[in-house]
């Protein structure tokens, strides 16, 4: 598998994945929305041990959005790049932080009925 790269707007923080990343979906829950200031996030999920963080940044910022989670963003540019599950395995990543955002197209929609009622619906499907 070729390295998957990506980071944030201000190029600080960067990271490679070394694993197959899955689960290629939208997410539109009001978590998701308030975090990134948009009605929707693509996010893929990568073995946290496969993620390694590597550039001239730094560790990204910390932001802990729920009992259960945090958010990873870029402390210089507010790049919004990674979201943690408190014991998982897996490490959620902003599929618009990859360099080729194309490789991993969403194949499902977290929340569709959290998201703004003037999104058009995503994959044909509107709960
Ligand atoms: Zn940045
Ligand atoms: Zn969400």
């Amino acid at each position: 598998m070729a390295a998957v790269t990506g980071g944030c707007l201000c190029g600080r923080l960067r990271y490679t994945v070394t694993a197959e990343p899955s689960n290629p979906h939208y997410c539109s829950c009001g978590q998701c929305q308030r975090w990134s200031g948009a009605p929707v996030v693509a996010w893929i999920d990568a073995p946290l041990d496969a993620v390694r963080v590597d550039g001239p940044g730094g560790e990204p910022a910390w932001h802990r959005s729920s009992e259960r989670a945090q958010r990873g963003f870029c402390p210089s540019c507010g790049g919004t790049v990674f979201y943690r599950s408190d014991g998982s395995a897996l490490l959620g990543i902003t599929t618009a932080s990859l360099d080729e955002p194309d490789r991993f197209p969403p194949v499902k929609w977290s929340y569709p009925g959290a998201a703004p009622s003037w999104l058009p619906p995503l994959l044909g499907n509107r709960k």
